[in-house]
């Protein structure tokens, strides 16, 4: 069981544009890290349905998400479609410690292809939860944190504020 560092946000390695995975012998190393980090994660912050290998420090092109109906390692994900439809969330990530939250707006619906941990391929279609979740942590693969989407300054929220007042309409991380 490996609990790796969480890179945090203001370091660089967050602002990469990760590489493409290549199913070679280190991969499960990765993908094992991944999936332990973002269930001691879940177990200190009581949140958090997705980690991005960059988050960990692996310049790869790899995601892990864990939510009560879906659990998968997305590997060399890519968004091929977005509904016109939006809506807006309050978002936060492990890599800012969860110490504040943004609200943004994510695409409502999304169609996302990637192979999994198997290499088997997937071309799925997401909305709402899974959907804002899968574009915060692809975007991590290109390099931009959900504070980058912030319209308009004003809505961001410390953690306990977003508790008290929003939690029951967000989605969080
Ligand atoms: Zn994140």
């Amino acid at each position: 069981m490996v609990i790796r560092d969480t890179v945090l946000l203001g370091d660089p390695r967050l602002r990469e544009i990760a590489e493409p995975v290549i199913f070679d012998k280190k991969l499960p190393q990765m993908l094992e890290d991944l999936k332990d980090t973002l269930t001691e994660h879940q177990r200190v912050y009581g949140m958090g349905r997705g980690i991005a290998a960059p988050q960990i420090g692996y310049n790869k092109r790899a995601v892990y998400v864990n939510t009560p109906g879906y659990t998968s390692y997305l590997i060399n994900p890519e968004i091929v479609w977005r509904s016109p439809d939006t809506f807006e969330v309050w978002d936060s990530c492990f890599s800012m410690e969860a110490k504040f939250f943004v609200k943004i707006t994510r695409n409502r619906s999304i169609k996302v292809k990637y192979v999994d941990s198997e290499q088997v391929f997937h071309n799925e279609t997401f909305s709402d939860g899974m959907s804002e979740l899968l574009q915060h942590e692809i975007d991590h693969l290109d390099g931009i944190m959900c504070s980058d989407r912030l319209s308009d300054p004003r809505n961001i929220a410390m953690r306990q504020e977003w508790e008290k007042r929003y939690r029951s309409t967000g989605l969080g991380m």
